[in-house]
């Protein structure tokens, strides 16, 4: 069978996910850069509140890392806490920690509100430990997060992993009950066709190609140009992730766009399914350059990592399907026949102190970006907040207070000829760590 370059969540949308909207208003109170969870998730809480609003996509919705991921919606952050404590102080870093665990209940109260049917589970995560090193960390780990945000981690030793992962190649585990699994397609379509019931207008095909400040009878207006005409905007909101151009330079310098891929193998049978994830788990392992797997609601092995550093071109994408089926292989020798019959790439969002940030950049623009590999969740969350925000709500979102870096030259948006050697050093890292 012949491997689909294609995204495979894609593929288990029936039918165009929303309506979009023909004519671009000559005005509205807020425009939203960017369809996917964040600015989407922004867009329906602001029409919730009466606010007109107007989300402007390049391409379709979702079109960014919101319909590529792996679907796992995770608490916790990318860095390890006692990092975050050092950098920030526990007191902030409780914050940021309760928000993680807020925006998975978030994502969940709108798709149960709204009545998205992207099967969303409360299956949990398993970190896998590649390492004995790794596995000894994790105690110590599970008790940091207990002691100071009150938040559970259960550690599963090698003896007890055939009960999570039908695979011996770890060196023991970590669970953490709270985490969920989606299909983030049609988790996108869901909140689309809800920002579009609250009364946002959704306008896909809208590349914003330029954003000017004007004064209009002595208050600030924003002028959106667009590859579908101008609109004027009393706010702004950037919710255009990794794949920020630019429109807004301000934020793209201080983006870093890395590849991930994701290859899903043919339907496996329910008992081998079963072997595999016996718990349905969303599984990473503990290497920089991780390893992120999960069945699929049809019960397909789907396989992500970090194969190629750079942002998804053909030939990325071709080569990742071959090393990322090696890597499968090596996790499960049960797939070694198992046909792939999808591989498709996006780019993530990092930023330099890999963390999430948002704020106001140029000219006063709102902006929310930096989810990495948390984007499910966090994107969703950030694009709530923003909304409450521009309604004047008091920001109460500890990631507001850290200051932004801009990203090194040759690793920005645009011009990442250095990407290769971050991804050298990581490997390294993974070698001597
Ligand atoms: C392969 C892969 C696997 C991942 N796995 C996971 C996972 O399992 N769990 C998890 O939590 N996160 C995961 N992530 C990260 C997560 O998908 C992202 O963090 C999240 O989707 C970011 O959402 P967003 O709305 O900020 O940006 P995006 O979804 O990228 O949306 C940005 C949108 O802005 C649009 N845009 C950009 N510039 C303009 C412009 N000038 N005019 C108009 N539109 C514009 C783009 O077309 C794009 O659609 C993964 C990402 C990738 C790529």
């Amino acid at each position: 069978m012949r491997i689909h370059e294609k995204n495979y969540w894609l593929d288990t949308v029936q039918t165009p996910p929303v309506q979009s909207a023909h004519d671009l208003p000559d005005a509205v109170d807020v425009a939203v850069v960017g369809g996917g969870f964040c600015g989407l998730s922004a867009a329906r809480a602001l029409a919730k509140r009466g606010v007109n609003t107007a989300v402007l996509e390049a391409e379709t919705f979702g079109w960014g890392a919101s319909c590529r991921n792996g679907g796992m919606v995770l608490t916790g952050m990318k860095l390890p806490a006692p990092t975050l404590i050092k950098r920030y102080g526990l007191d902030a870093v409780r914050k940021m920690y309760a928000t993680t665990i807020e925006s998975i209940d978030l994502v969940e109260q709108i798709v149960r509100g709204e009545n998205i049917d992207c099967n969303f589970s409360r299956c949990g995560h398993l970190e896998v430990a590649c390492k004995q090193s790794h596995f000894d960390g994790y105690a110590e780990a599970a008790a940091l997060v207990e002691r100071e945000f009150n938040h559970r981690r259960r550690i599963v030793p090698p003896k007890e992993l055939r009960g999570e992962i039908g695979s011996d190649i770890y060196f023991g585990g970590m669970v953490d009950e709270t985490s969920a699994g989606v299909n983030p397609a049609c988790y996108i379509a869901g909140l689309a066709l809800a920002a579009q019931r609250a009364g946002a207008c959704l306008h896909d095909h809208t590349r914003v190609e330029k954003i000017e400040t004007e004064s209009q009878s002595g208050a600030r207006r924003f002028r959106v140009r667009t590859s579908k005409g101008a609109c004027t905007a009393r706010e702004v909101i950037l919710a255009s992730g990794a794949y920020t151009t630019e429109a807004t330079p301000a934020l793209r310098k201080k983006i870093i766009p890395i590849g991930s891929y994701i290859i899903a193998t043919e339907v496996l049978p329910a008992d081998l399914a079963h072997e595999l994830s016996p718990r349905n788990r969303m599984i990473y392992d503990s290497k920089h350059f991780l390893y992120y797997y999960r069945l699929t609601p049809d019960n397909r092995m789907l396989f992500g990592g970090r194969a190629a550093f750079f942002p998804e071109t053909e030939t990325t994408v071709r080569k990742s399907a071959e090393i990322l089926r090696r890597g499968m292989v090596a996790v499960y020798p049960q797939l070694r026949g198992t046909k792939v019959e999808y591989v498709w790439g996006g780019t993530l969002d990092f930023t330099l102190d890999v963390m999430p940030h948002t704020g106001t950049i140029g000219d006063g623009m709102h902006f929310a970006a930096g989810f990495a590999g948390h984007g499910v969740a966090a994107a969703t969350w950030f694009g709530t907040k923003l909304a409450g925000l521009v309604c004047g709500e008091t920001n109460s979102n500890p990631f507001a207070a850290i200051p932004f870096p801009a990203a090194p030259i040759g690793l920005r948006s645009g011009h990442t000829w250095a990407l290769p050697l971050a991804g050298l050093w990581y490997r390294i890292l993974d070698f001597f760590t």
